[in-house]
């Protein structure tokens, strides 16, 4: 017979040539247990998902409740369904009143996908903005709009009239004009490297899209849900998106994705034609009252604190100590190593003893930590300290 292992390589498409390959059995808060008896500290939290930990006990229990009322019942849009109108609800009243409507898809790049369409038709405009070392999800309209030509190659032609301004560059926002409909932007890119916008340039990005009538779309599919120590990382700069897109904790580790907007903005996707951006399962009431549960969850406990904290022990413990520069804000963190060796013999480490770290897409010297915000202070002193030996390890 052969193994779940042998059936894992043979059967399911791979992503990549090595994949890490943990056998999971069960994941319960800050740790994933696999079938050989090993224990995993996750220090990324599924990549910025599971910031409640895994199997939260107010998600578990919104799932099953929600499991023996009904499942999927109709394409999105169509029927009333309790779940997700109670978490559109909870979600836009945390939301600046121009956020005020929700539009559920399944993932980030559908939320993506989504914002872009919206502000083309909504603008009646083509032009799309955004920034080099940017990443926005894999689907052909996100791939366009992500800045980084190594996974954008293979994939050509893309999106036409599609334009790509330095991250942080004042000089350059002249190129945002009046025939662009939108300038799509993560506040701190992920992906690209854990780099944070700079507040200035974007209260500039805001004024040059208010001058030239084109859509702000904020990608906060990482950002958002308390990662950086704010609801949304925005709420950092003062400076509030047109269109915002959601997704990874927003379902506290159910699939589940958004983009919020006005009413005025959203009505574009209600005619000429109707239903001109439908979904089948957008929304789906699972995911809604488990996004429910983890966004009421999250509003009631001071993740702030809790993200702030994350981000100055990281700080205390390993700036200077072989690793060149911490980067990022509360509980988004790149730990700039050397080089890519080194980062590579870390991550091998801290895997070897139990840690699982991340990687970002667009960088070989990074490594990324986002632990869950429940984590407490004893386990990530613990395991810096894993990070700490193994960046002196020889
Ligand atoms: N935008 C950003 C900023 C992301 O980090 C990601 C996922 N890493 C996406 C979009 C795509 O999300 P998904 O994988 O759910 O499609």
């Amino acid at each position: 017979m052969p193994s779940l292992r042998d059936d894992f390589y043979r059967h399911v498409a791979q992503t990549s040539e090595s994949p890490m390959g943990l056998e999971v059995e069960r994941a319960e808060g800050c740790h994933i247990y696999t079938t050989d008896g090993k224990k995993y500290v996750d220090l990324i939290s599924g990549i910025s998902v599971s910031s409640l930990g895994h199997r939260h006990p107010a998600v578990v229990q919104a799932v099953k409740e929600q499991v023996d009322h009904h499942l999927h019942v109709m394409v999105y849009g169509e029927f009333i369904q309790r779940p997700q109108v109670e978490f559109a609800a909870l979600l836009t009243s945390v939301l600046p009143e121009s956020l005020s409507q929700v539009y559920f898809v399944n993932s980030g790049t559908e939320a993506t996908e989504g914002a872009l369409k919206l502000a083309k038709k909504h603008t009646g405009r083509t032009k799309l903005v955004s920034f080099r070392n940017s990443y926005h999800g894999d689907t052909h309209g996100s791939l366009s709009v992500t800045g980084r030509d190594i996974y954008r190659n293979p994939y050509l032609p893309l999106l036409p009239d599609v334009h790509f301004l330095d991250f942080n560059d004042h000089t350059q926002l002249h190129q945002i004009d009046n025939s662009t409909a939108a300038v799509i932007l993560e506040p701190i890119q992920g992906e690209g490297g854990i780099i944070p916008a700079e507040t200035e340039w974007l209260k500039a990005v805001r004024d040059r899209c208010d001058e030239t009538g084109a859509l702000l779309i904020f990608d906060e599919i990482q950002t958002g849900f308390f990662r950086t120590g704010r609801l949304f990382a925005f709420e950092h700069y003062g400076v509030v998106p047109d269109i915002l897109c959601m997704a990874k904790a927003m379902g506290g580790g159910m699939p589940m994705g958004a983009f919020a907007s006005s009413p005025g903005n959203l009505k574009a996707f209600t005619f000429n034609p109707p239903l001109n951006h439908v979904t089948t399962f957008g929304g789906h009431p699972v995911s809604c009252a488990a996004a429910y549960a983890n966004l009421k969850t999250l509003l009631e406990g001071d993740f702030t604190a809790k993200a702030t904290r994350i981000e100055e022990m990281v700080r205390e413990t390993l700036a200077g100590k072989g690793i060149i520069e911490v980067r990022g804000k509360g509980a988004m963190l790149g730990l700039e190593l050397d080089n890519a060796d080194l980062t590579q013999k870390v991550v091998r480490y801290c895997f070897e003893k139990g840690i699982i770290l991340g990687w970002t897409l667009h960088s070989n010297t990074l490594i990324r930590i986002a632990p869950p915000l429940i984590i407490q202070d004893k386990l990530l002193r613990e395991s810096l300290q894993i990070i700490l030996n193994a960046v002196a390890s020889d």
